[in-house]
């Protein structure tokens, strides 16, 4: 279970993250949801652990998650940050290799293969096994994403986080990567998503945080969210965006 307690953000005078305090569990899907500022991105930047928090607390199965290691959260950025002067390849394994690992655990048996191997066939599986040569400037922004969900996984992390996985993409391409977080989700993985797109959480995720002005104003499935949103400032938000 993914729990946050009292976290605090402050920058200055602003106040970004603002007493938030909720849970998810293994094999969920959350969204973030609320408008632009409203501080999504930093506690996506809190949860992997690239920010300090002010105050509070963030723990990932009774472990404070800064003594978990590096490969525990993996992050999909909202500009993917691929580095434009590595390949595809040296993309996805440069952390492992950075970390020190020649082998690594097999997504689908008990076998150990090499870092190579496993980006290979990650590759493979998002249909880009032919451009693992090509560089971050020779792919279209739908590939450049999926080279970037190949980096995240490649440790195989229990918490991965997308921050605004839709914003640089073609509106017809959000089923489609939707349909895609849905399929990295499983038993033991907690999926975390940051929108401000309705779509984007109604079809991505169980669960609906919804924030507004560094605060978590409200915390429900997302069936009954998108149903009957119990806080005014989410009736709004919704009533906004589908008019
Ligand atoms: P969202 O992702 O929901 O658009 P952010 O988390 O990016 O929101 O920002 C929340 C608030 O924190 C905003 O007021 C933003 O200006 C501020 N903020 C975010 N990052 C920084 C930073 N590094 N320094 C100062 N202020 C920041
Ligand atoms: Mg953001």
């Amino acid at each position: 279970m993914l729990k946050v307690a009292a976290l605090q953000k402050q920058y200055g005078d602003i106040c970004a993250l603002n007493d938030i305090n909720f849970t998810v569990e293994k094999g969920q899907i959350a969204a973030l949801l609320g408008p632009s500022g409203s501080g999504k991105s930093t506690l996506l930047r809190c949860l992997c652990r690239l920010e300090t928090p002010t105050s509070g607390n963030i723990s990932f199965d009774k472990s404070e998650i800064s003594a978990l290691p590096a490969h525990a959260t993996g992050m999909v950025f909202q500009s993917y940050n691929l580095f434009p002067h590595m390949t595809c390849l040296e993309n996805i394994t440069f952390a492992a290799k950075r970390h020190g690992l020649q082998k690594l655990h097999s997504f689908d048996s008990d076998k150990k293969q090499t870092v190579n191997e496993i980006a290979m066939s990650l590759l493979a599986q998002f249909g880009l096994q032919n451009r693992s040569n090509a560089y971050p400037h020779q792919l279209s922004g739908g590939q450049r994403q999926r080279i970037a969900i190949c980096r995240a996984l490649i440790m195989n992390p229990p918490l991965l986080m997308f921050d605004e996985p839709t914003s640089a993409l073609d509106p017809e391409r959000v089923k489609d990567v939707t349909a895609l977080i849905r399929s990295l989700g499983g038993k033991d993985r907690i999926i975390i998503i940051s929108t401000h797109e309705l779509r984007v959480a109604q079809l991505a995720s169980d669960k609906v945080l919804f924030l507004d002005k560094g605060r978590l104003v409200e915390s429900a499935a997302t069936a009954s969210f998108f149903a009957n949103p119990q806080s005014e400032r989410g009736r709004q938000f919704l009533l906004n965006l589908m008019n």
